[in-house]
């Protein structure tokens, strides 16, 4: 059996930076957002996180050959049948229903691209931080893969603030694409999928768990290691000395050294390795205009106690 991480969550709530730090531990490997292999990697030709066209990573060259011999699926028959079939809306569907030829045309796919993955990299654990709902409903289904689930959550304030400002777009190859979400916008799809990820939860028995954003944040250290133990990995270690079991990329509770990875897709920071200093992003307490606070506040109102976040969240 391959074990696979899947990290769900609202985009702009921290997967990137601990997807990449799962990746910097001896027996891991992270695929980053795997979903978008098809589309943006072996279509668009954007960027493998270590920073070659996608088609063109040597290493994924490989691990395609090996998952689907020399009958690769094409790219464009996999994007619309994900387009018409594994949509966001149709998390409950796939949830619902086992006989779905679309879905279970796409288990049979990624199964094999996970199964590969583990073969080629001999990674113990597999990290996938496609955070859709509509694929983590999926992975349950998969053949041959031990699935675990964590839904990542943050303060949908920061999240909105986070949307509402410039950046540049996922991917290094597009400079000039921004992707930005009013507060309403992204306070609507932080509770929808928020709501789909509960959902999805049941179908993962005692195989899943809830982090929010600012406990990993409060501490990295712990809080990797023990994600690890609970995916049940106590040599997640590699080379490291037997007395101690977790040593990987830590220098200590909060600074990291990332090495390179071959990620599919993600947010800009995972094309950044070596020493890191891990820091809670707080500007929005300070940065945030009241309105879109106040909208923020009332959209997501129905969950902001079950992940306990404050009403009005108070200056640093
Ligand atoms: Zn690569």
């Amino acid at each position: 059996m391959t074990k696979v991480l899947f990290i769900a969550a609202w985009g702009r709530s921290g997967t990137t930076v601990l997807d990449n730090i799962l990746n910097s531990h001896e027996s891991v490997f992270s695929v980053g957002e795997l979903t978008y292999i098809w589309s943006r990697g072996l279509r668009q030709r954007r960027p493998c996180g270590c920073g070659a066209p996608f088609p063109e990573c040597p290493l994924w060259q490989q691990i395609l050959r090996v998952a689907y011999d020399d009958d690769p699926p094409s790219a464009a028959e996999v994007s619309a049948l994900q387009r018409r079939s594994l949509r966001i809306r149709h998390t409950p569907t796939i949830l619902r229903t086992r006989n779905n030829p679309d879905v279970e045309r796409y288990r049979g796919l990624i199964g094999r691209l996970y199964r590969a993955v583990a073969d080629v990299t001999g990674a113990t654990l597999i990290v996938d931080s496609s955070k859709s709902p509509a694929d983590a409903a999926l992975l349950s289904g998969v053949d041959g893969v031990e699935p675990y689930l964590l839904h990542v959550v943050r303060d949908p304030r920061a999240v909105a603030f986070s949307w509402s400002r410039p950046t540049s777009h996922h991917d290094a190859s597009t400079p000039g694409l921004t992707h930005r979400h009013g507060p309403v916008d992204s306070s609507v799809s932080w509770l929808g999928w928020n709501l789909l990820i509960e959902g999805t939860a049941r179908t993962y028995p005692r195989r899943h768990r809830r982090l929010r954003y600012e406990d990993f944040l409060a501490e990295p250290r712990n809080t990797v290691e023990e994600l690890l133990r609970f995916v049940g990995l106590p040599d997640s270690v590699g080379s490291a000395p037997a007395s101690d079991p977790f040593a990987g990329p830590f220098a200590d509770q909060r600074t990291v050294s990332l090495r390179p990875n071959h990620t599919v897709s993600g947010n800009p920071s995972r094309f950044r390795t070596g020493e890191v200093s891990l820091r809670r992003d707080d500007r929005w307490l300070d940065q945030q205009d009241r309105r879109q606070r106040l909208i923020s506040t009332l959209v997501s109102l129905p969950l902001l106690p079950r992940y306990r976040y404050p009403l009005w969240p108070g200056p640093r």
